[in-house]
């Protein structure tokens, strides 16, 4: 707009410079033609005083009119026949006889005359101008025309030069105007600009009052398109902040499978956490899972819903290919949701593992039972001694099997949290010092001390399950024991926890089975276990009370050396 108006302005600029300038030229050109004419008659009239009567009165007077002007003059005297009696450009003998001159008819009748035309003598466009004289001749004046324009000619380049100073001030002041026209649009702009940001708009920036029902009409406008849009923008920033902060990971691809929208659980998920939307596009830029990448390409392609797991090195994921179509029959993307299965997958596993491991322990004493019991049957043992030897260990079996089943059923109990009764006021003093008297027995037998450091502490829990920690914990540190070895309990309450510490010196555990001794059924020695009645379930029974009350295990151990259990409970 802003060129357009220049250019307009320009244009009119230079079409009245160049109108006016040929207008005042042409009037300029007559004004000055017709100058020229009365000045001639002027100077016709003045040189008839002069003398012309004789020879060199003639002579004089023509001298003097050519000094008075500065242009080539023609001077002609005719007598009343109308010939040529003296001509200064011609010889008078070879003139025509003149008295059919308009000019010199005209004088000779009335006076004076004049004409202008095509000079026979002079081959130009003169003009003529005579009077009679007191003698009785014509004195006529000519000046050719042509000497006329070329004076004409001699304006012309400050004509020239004028009319380009008006182009260049009609230019300076066009881009001027210009500037102060299109300014109180451009603010309008600005303002309508700043009124799509949200701010208000200023209605004292409407300079011409002819647009001010357009400003209003927009500023109608954009008040009800900010409406929408911050409904809109409340609308995706609230679905923007669920879908970023949902656990579950979020994919959202077109047909072409460039991602449209990602939260960071998919990056995560997909294992690729530095995936940038700004930066790339396409899901191969994200995940060159082949299992992935063809689930999208049939989930799309046939329109139709997929799950499917994807294992990871430590988790496990469920994907829901969901094809997204605004049309029947025609997808237009798809939307992936990832699932954390891990938790629930490891719970499988486990209880895969548990049930198999429950089966071996069981299967194991009862085949043994049952061979011994087998061979007694069918009288392969028949001297009383053996018989009590084989039936003593079948009686042992028979223990290990009660006591595995009692551990299963105790640690499943306290798995499913039932008996947890947590409003019992425990004295922890009593009851390490009971577990330390039951044991006391079966420490005697390889000469271990039992040293108890017990403060006189009380703690919210049940008895049985603390009762039941204190013992595994002595139990093992007595059975992984050497001869004449030390088990130390210490019991203590710092200002946020309880401490309990057992430990002892014996085997220790080597650093790689550390992590998984709390497993269960894991066990480093098994035979040692067996022996000693282990069930390898003493540990996974101690984590798990551990749990229950928020507490912390930590476990320290050096082979041949010995372990230190350490349990935290906060207060
Ligand atoms: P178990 O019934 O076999 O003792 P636990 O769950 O109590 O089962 O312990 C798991 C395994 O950890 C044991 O078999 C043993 O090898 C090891 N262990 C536990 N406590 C100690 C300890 N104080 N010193 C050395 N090894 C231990």
């Amino acid at each position: 707009m802003k060129k357009r108006l220049f250019y307009i302005i320009i244009m009119i600029s230079v079409i009245a410079a160049t109108v006016t300038g040929i207008l005042s030229s042409l009037a300029y050109y007559e004004f000055y033609v017709k100058e020229s004419e009365e000045q001639l008659k002027a100077i016709v009239k003045l040189s008839s005083y002069y003398n012309w009567n004789d020879y060199s009165g003639i002579h004089e007077s023509v001298n003097n009119i050519i000094k008075s002007v500065n242009y080539e003059i023609r001077i002609t005297i005719v007598e009343d026949s109308g010939n040529v009696i003296f001509d200064n450009f011609a010889d008078s003998e070879t003139i025509d006889n003149h008295i059919k001159r308009p000019e010199i008819e005209n004088a000779f009748n009335i006076g004076y005359g004049e004409d202008t035309r095509l000079s026979k003598t002079l081959k130009n466009e003169t003009y003529y101008y005579s009077v009679k004289l007191d003698n009785g001749t014509v004195l006529r004046l000519s000046r050719e025309m042509s000497s006329i324009r070329n004076m004409f000619d001699n304006i012309l380049p400050i004509l020239m030069g004028i009319f380009f100073l008006i182009v260049l001030i009609a230019f300076i002041i066009a881009s001027s105007i210009t500037k102060k026209i299109i300014k109180p649009i451009k603010h309008m702009t600005k303002s309508l600009d700043d009124l799509i940001e949200g701010y208000e708009f200023n209605p004292h920036i409407v300079i011409y009052e002819e647009l001010e029902p357009l400003a209003h009409k927009i500023t109608e406008q954009k008040i009800k398109i900010n409406k929408y849009i911050n409904e809109i923008k409340y609308e995706r920033d609230t679905i923007g902040v669920i879908i970023e902060n949902m656990k579950e990971g979020f994919i959202l691809l077109n047909k072409d499978k460039d991602i449209l929208s990602i939260n960071a659980s998919g990056k995560r998920m997909v294992g690729n956490e530095k995936f940038n939307l700004n930066e790339h596009k396409n899901i191969l830029e994200l995940t060159r899972n082949i299992q992935i990448i063809n689930n999208i390409e049939t989930s799309i392609k046939e329109n139709k819903h997929i799950v499917s797991n994807v294992d990871t090195k430590r988790y496990h994921y469920r994907y829901y290919y969901n094809p997204v179509s605004e049309k029947p029959n025609l997808v237009d993307g798809i939307m992936i949701l990832i699932e954390d299965v891990t938790i629930e997958k490891n719970a499988e596993i486990m209880r895969h593992e548990f049930s198999a491991n429950v089966s071996h322990e069981l299967k194991t004493p009862l085949t043994t039972m049952i061979g011994f019991a087998e061979m007694i049957k069918e009288g392969l043992i028949t001297d009383s001694e053996s018989i009590k030897k084989y039936c003593g260990m079948i009686n042992k079996e028979g223990l290990r099997l009660i006591a595995l089943i009692e551990d299963i059923i105790r640690l499943s109990k306290i798995e499913e949290g039932i008996d947890i009764d947590s409003d019992n006021i425990v004295n922890l003093k009593d009851v390490s010092s009971e577990v330390c008297n039951l044991l006391q027995e079966k420490a005697n037998l390889n000469n271990i001390k039992i040293i108890l450091h017990a403060e006189n502490i009380v703690m919210k829990a049940n008895r049985n399950y603390i009762n039941e920690l204190l013992y595994n914990l002595v139990d093992n540190g007595i059975k992984y024991n050497k001869e004449e070895g030390k088990v130390k309990i210490n019991i203590n309450k710092s200002n946020d926890y309880i401490c309990i510490v057992v430990r002892d010196s014996g085997v220790g555990i080597s650093n790689e089975h550390q992590d998984r001794i709390f497993e269960r059924f894991y066990r480093v020695d098994k035979s040692r276990s067996k022996e000693t009645g282990g069930t390898g379930l003493g540990l996974s029974i101690v984590k798990h009370i551990v749990e229950m009350y928020n507490g912390n295990i930590q476990l320290k151990s050096t082979e041949h050396i010995g372990t230190e259990i350490k349990i935290k409970f906060p207060l």
